[in-house]
């Protein structure tokens, strides 16, 4: 372990959290700079569109009680200067490291000129907004984007009897990750379980007089609108980072061991960090996954801890999992990336299938409706870089 006195991390999300017990776990005893820009403890973001718009209010993040109260809640870290080794906080605070972990997390897209009722979903203050807009009943939601975070929003708010129209850019929902088949299959679920869905259009923009009554769209159409959310995708949290000598382009550019490009002690981890994987030739990715960033905190904080000589590569398999009107789907590896696919198990009528992504014959990535078991037998062929006739 190299000598390092005192280490900062910005951003007490999950994969903050999972830094800061990381560096505890392995017996560092300097100080440790928490800033967090929200109020409260880390918490599990995923429950905020699923179970807590139905009530439920646990959203624990085990381990977040660890973190005690000796920190900076509710600060911004405003400014980086690495050549000298300090950051500046909202407040002017000065914070001064030896090493330092980003892990800023994204923030939603938003359309511009949106008027009340239209909402974008990422922090417990916005789960709770959306729940209590849901509860009161709204005539007509209207869903922007069909990705994850609006398929479970449409799905929950089928689940609560209310009326969903679901406007998606693409010909069916989610087709840049899940791939044509298993897209369409997705859309036609939305259907039987009663959303509207209006494919291949885009929002261009709101009607009604401070309050939303309709959303506009790029084929001419109006939808009527009580409440709207948009899922339109995230940004990461680099602003800050400006001037900071880091290179910054869709997230903080690392080398494949998590150190951020442009500085030899700071490191970065989660849905901010764009790093080169190695299973995939390091082409660049960012991962906008739970389990990468409850997993990422930790070895990124280790990396930094060990030092650029002693630091491990981290590569391991993108892997995430939705529930949309009761339905399982779990996606593996970077399915973008294929120049075919196939079902290789169950079949997609059936509500039960799992499709295998190849590049030059070798998986890269894996589709699962309802299937995890067959999932985890083809995380492994992706990982030992078999072929996709390997499956069948
Ligand atoms: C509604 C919802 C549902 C989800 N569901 C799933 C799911 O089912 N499965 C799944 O795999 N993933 C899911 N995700 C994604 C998952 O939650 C994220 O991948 C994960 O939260 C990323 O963790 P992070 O720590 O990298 O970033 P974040 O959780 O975004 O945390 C970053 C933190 O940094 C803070 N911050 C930002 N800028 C600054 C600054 N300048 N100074 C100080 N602090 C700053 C932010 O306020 C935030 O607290 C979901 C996300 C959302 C929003």
């Amino acid at each position: 372990m190299r000598k390092l006195n005192s280490i900062a991390i910005v951003g007490a999300s999950l994969s903050g959290l999972r830094a800061f017990q990381a560096l505890r776990r392995e017996g560092f005893d300097g100080t440790i700079i928490l800033v967090g820009a929200e109020k409260h403890l880390p918490y599990n973001r995923p429950p905020l569109s699923k179970s807590m718009l139905k009530g439920d209010d646990e959203i624990t993040l085990p381990g977040a009680e660890e973190l005690g109260e000796r920190w900076f809640k509710g600060r911004h870290a405003v400014r980086l200067d690495t050549s000298e080794r300090w950051l500046i906080l909202d407040d002017g605070s000065e914070v001064r490291y030896d090493g330092l972990v980003i892990a800023t997390g994204a923030r939603p897209r938003r359309l511009p000129d949106a008027p009340e009722g239209v909402y974008t979903l990422r922090t417990v203050e916005d789960s709770m907004t959306l729940r209590a807009e849901l509860a009161a009943g709204p005539g007509n939601v209207v869903v922007i984007g069909g990705g994850f975070i609006g398929g479970e929003v449409a799905s929950t708010a089928r689940a609560l009897g209310l009326g969903v129209t679901l406007v998606d850019a693409s010909p069916s929902p989610m087709r840049n990750i899940l791939g044509t088949e298993a897209a369409r299959w997705l859309g036609g679920h939305h259907r039987d379980n009663g959303v509207e869905l209006v494919s291949g259009t885009r929002v261009t923009g709101f009607d009604g007089n401070g309050r939303v009554t309709a959303v506009r769209l790029s084929d001419g159409r109006t939808l009527p609108a009580d409440l709207v959310i948009a899922g339109m995708g995230v940004m990461p949290n680099t602003d800050w980072l400006e001037g900071s000598g880091l290179t910054v382009r869709d997230g903080v550019v690392c080398d494949e061991r998590l150190f951020a490009s442009g500085a030899q002690d700071v490191v970065a981890a989660g849905d901010v960090a764009r790093w080169p994987h190695s299973l995939y030739g390091g082409t660049l990715v960012r991962i906008e996954h739970w389990s990468n960033a409850n997993d990422q905190g930790a070895a990124a904080a280790l990396n930094l801890l060990a030092g650029p000589e002693n630091a491990k590569p981290f590569a391991d398999l993108p892997s995430f999992a939705t529930h949309v009107h009761g339905a399982r789907i779990q996606t593996a590896g970077l399915t973008h990336l294929a120049d075919e696919s196939r079902i290789v198990i169950g079949d997609a009528d059936e509500g039960r299938f799992a499709i295998a992504f190849a590049k030059d014959s070798t998986l890269v990535g894996a589709v699962a409706v309802n299937a995890p078991k067959d999932l985890i037998r083809i995380k492994r062929a992706i990982v030992a870089g078999d072929r996709l006739d390997s499956l069948a």
